[in-house]
């Protein structure tokens, strides 16, 4: 007899939407958080891109959750041109409280009876003849050994390093192992010319030297959130950027956010299952609230068939029905690393509005 039906590790917005879906279908659901609060440290900035997934979703929140809606887009070159703005295409979506945004995805599966605990950090799974029979947790009071038929691994990017994806042997079904960068943002209050509402997008590796670009996050007048590589990146950003350092001159940094992501940015896992063992959302090597919250529906209608039927081979669907659907969300179809500053700069100016279109499809196609 097992304690639960699933144990879900992770209480992010993939782990949150999982526990509601399989408590709504007649589960029981064990949610595992290691932080003492949901939703903290928080590490994004809470864009919610669009689609019509985040369009249900946003109805199902509590509106002064919503910070406000995107309507347009502005683009700057590597040597700070503005090459154009223009209205929002559908992608924007949404700039969400990030941290109470979890904590009512959080609330809203315990009270359709899924039960959380915080400050219980999976330490390790429970394995017996290649399936994972539940989960070892520490707790103030000390290890718990708690068992479950499903486990769902929702503990985010660091799964693939040293969580469920590591220790449930998924990470290495990949054929060449990953690479992981650093990632920061910086909250500025006073920063010049911010439109809420107007995402703004710094093409140029200077900003990051992996990623390329920054985006600026306008989240009230003169208060926005910008990412960099690390520290030493927004220095000289500051120094010598064209455009930016004007901008910044009398900003004062409120808040850092950091985090890691991969060098795939948002390209799924070959696989996400393995035996009784399925991963959603960044853990699953996705990147984006989006692509972490549609993948757990995904998952979750697949685990009670599965359990229903006492049939772990079928969870195997989950990795068939996610590769065949094609949303739009935070991925880079190219490896933008294969670019420079200078071919970025030209295809821009040349190009102009219809070149940065073409950026943009680059970074908003995802198929999950
Ligand atoms: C700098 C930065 C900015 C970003 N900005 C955005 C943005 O604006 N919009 C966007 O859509 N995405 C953004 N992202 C990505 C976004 O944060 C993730 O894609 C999203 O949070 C994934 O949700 P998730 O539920 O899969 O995982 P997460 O939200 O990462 O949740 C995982 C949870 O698992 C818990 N956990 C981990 N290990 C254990 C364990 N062993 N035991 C128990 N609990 C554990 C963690 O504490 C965490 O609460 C950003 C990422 C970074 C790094």
């Amino acid at each position: 007899m097992v304690d639960y039906d699933v144990i879900i590790v992770g209480a992010g917005p993939g782990g949150s939407i999982a526990a509601k879906g399989l408590v709504e279908e007649g589960l029981n659901v064990l949610l595992l958080e290691e932080h003492n609060n949901i939703g903290l440290p928080q590490h994004c900035s809470g864009w919610i891109s669009g689609c019509e997934y985040t369009e249900e979703l946003i109805k199902t929140i509590p509106q002064n959750l919503i910070i406000q809606k995107v309507k347009g887009w502005r683009v700057w070159s590597p040597k700070g041109k503005k090459i154009c703005e223009f209205e929002d295409f559908g992608f924007g979506g949404y700039f969400v409280d990030r941290v109470n945004f979890d904590r009512e995805l959080a609330k809203q599966a315990a009270k359709k009876g899924a039960k959380i605990k915080v400050s219980s950090k999976v330490a390790d799974l429970l394995i017996d003849h290649n399936l994972v029979k539940g989960v070892t947790i520490n707790t103030k009071s000390g290890p718990e050994n708690i068992t479950a038929d499903v486990l769902i691994g929702a503990d985010g990017v660091r799964s693939y390093l040293s969580g469920v994806a590591k220790k449930s042997g998924i990470a290495e079904l990949e054929r060449k192992p990953r690479e992981f960068f650093p990632a920061m943002q910086i909250e500025f209050v006073n920063i010049s010319d911010i439109d809420p509402g107007i995402i703004e997008i710094f093409f140029g590796f200077d900003f990051d030297k992996n990623f390329g670009m920054a985006f600026l996050s306008p989240l009230e007048e003169n208060l926005a959130l910008i990412g960099f590589g690390n520290y030493k990146d927004y220095l000289k950003i500051k120094e010598n950027h064209p455009v930016m350092s004007n901008r910044l001159k009398s900003a004062d940094e409120i808040r850092y956010l950091g985090g890691m992501y991969c060098s795939k940015f948002g390209e799924s896992l070959r696989t996400a299952v393995k035996n009784n063992v399925t991963l959603i959302g960044d853990a699953a090597g996705y990147h984006g609230i989006v692509p972490a919250c549609i993948s757990a529906h995904y998952a979750s209608g697949v685990i009670k068939e599965a359990i229903d039927l006492e049939d772990f081979q079928h969870l195997e669907l989950y990795d068939k029905t996610r590769k065949k659907s094609t949303i739009r969300g935070a991925r880079l179809a190219i490896d933008i690393r294969a670019l420079t500053d200078e071919k970025i700069e030209n295809f821009l100016q040349v190009g102009g509005k219809e070149a940065t279109y073409v950026m943009l499809e680059l970074i908003s196609k995802l198929k999950i």
